[in-house]
């Protein structure tokens, strides 16, 4: 073999392995892109849901922006009168095709004239309606008639019984591990825990549910919201509602406006239980005024964020007083009425889940199915 023909077999030699090595490693390269969605992916998932890995101390609440749900309800309209005639032209002579009940949605393909309208129902029929009868569907609309899976667990104290405790505090009270095997099976299940900020966005169509949550509220104030509870939510990277009574606010055995501030600071909702917790069924004009709407403010003055989510003391509620909730101002308003389906239709009279000093994850696993 001479040297030329020696040097030229191992400038091919070499082509041919620079061009398999360059394949090889596109090949790597969008292998290694793939995980690499995959990873981001699986970061946003546990994002989502809120979980953390066992070894980490500290989580640093971070609450993800998800971006806006934009439907396309371009000429979609419901039936806003009792029934609607669906006819073959579009003229009250024309034969009938259905009859479309109140809410029945449609879309409208053509605008014919001032009273008619070409329209497909869902089944995908097409036929004529009179437009009056039409109003336009907002994401409002579709959110009031939804009734979605969403266990709104109640708690009170969260900690030790203290010796003297009598049958109602005893009655009131978790344990620290209770709380914490709730977090835990929340987790272990992709619940994301949510607060009723969340829920205003899913009401107003900002942000879609997606079937899977929780809303845990701690009544009261106690200390222990602060020095178990928030401690605890933290760690889970999970979030908490606090319904606060604004007199008993920095009081012995309550927690302070600092803590407060602090928490809400951190993800965690501040809510309103009225000035001083009482039934305020029996209460009218200002004095019911004070336990509903002066509340708000003074939480508002203090934290520097809206206060959006009532709980009615002991459940105590009524048509008027639930009125005066509405009227002053709050999105939400939450009651002891046992349920785990909510509908934005009940906005204030929203249910929930009574957590006892024996109730155990075993117990969530029936409410979250
Ligand atoms: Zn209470």
């Amino acid at each position: 073999m001479s040297d030329r023909f020696k040097i030229a077999l191992l400038a091919i030699l070499a082509l041919i392995f620079f061009f398999f090595s360059s394949n090889l490693k596109e090949g790597l390269m969008v292998k290694k892109s793939e995980d690499k969605d995959e990873a981001v992916k699986q970061e946003e998932v546990s994002k989502a849901v809120g979980i953390v890995k066992e070894d980490e101390e500290e989580v640093v609440e971070e609450i993800e922006e998800i971006k806006p749900i934009k439907r396309n309800l371009e000429e979609r309209y419901f039936v806003d009168f009792y029934f609607l005639n669906f006819r073959e032209g579009p003229q009250t002579n024309q034969k009938l095709l259905n009859e479309l009940g109140r809410n029945t949605q449609l879309t409208i393909l053509k605008h014919i004239d001032e009273k008619w309208a070409r329209a497909q129902l869902d089944s995908g029929e097409t036929g004529y309606v009179a437009k009056k009868y039409l109003t336009p569907v907002t994401p409002q609309w579709i959110a009031e008639r939804q009734v979605s899976l969403l266990p709104i667990l109640m708690y009170h104290y969260v900690g030790v019984i203290p010796e003297d405790a009598d049958e109602m505090r005893k009655n009131l009270t978790t344990s620290k591990a209770n709380l914490f095997a709730h977090l835990k099976y929340l987790k272990k299940n992709n619940i994301k825990t949510l607060t009723f900020r969340d829920l205003k966005d899913f009401k107003e169509g900002e942000r879609e549910y997606n079937g899977s949550g929780a809303i845990l509220t701690f009544d009261d104030g106690y200390k222990d919201s602060y020095t178990i509870v928030y401690s605890l939510l933290k760690q889970f990277g999970a979030k908490g509602v606090f319904f606060v009574v604004t007199d008993l606010i920095g009081t012995e055995g309550y927690m302070s406006w600092e803590n407060l501030s602090e928490m809400s600071k951190n993800g965690m909702e501040i809510a309103c239980h009225s000035r001083t917790h009482s039934d305020l069924r029996g209460l009218s004009g200002t004095a019911l005024d004070n336990e509903v709407s002066l509340p708000k403010e003074i939480i508002e003055d203090n934290i520097g964020k809206e206060v959006i989510t009532f709980a009615y003391p002991s459940g105590g509620m009524n048509t008027r007083v639930q009125k005066a909730v509405e009227n002053a101002g709050y999105a939400f308003a939450r009651t002891i009425n046992p349920g785990k389906y909510i509908s934005f239709k009940n906005s204030f009279a929203l249910p929930a889940l009574r957590i006892y000093p024996e109730t155990a994850d075993k117990q969530l696993k029936i409410w979250f199915e």
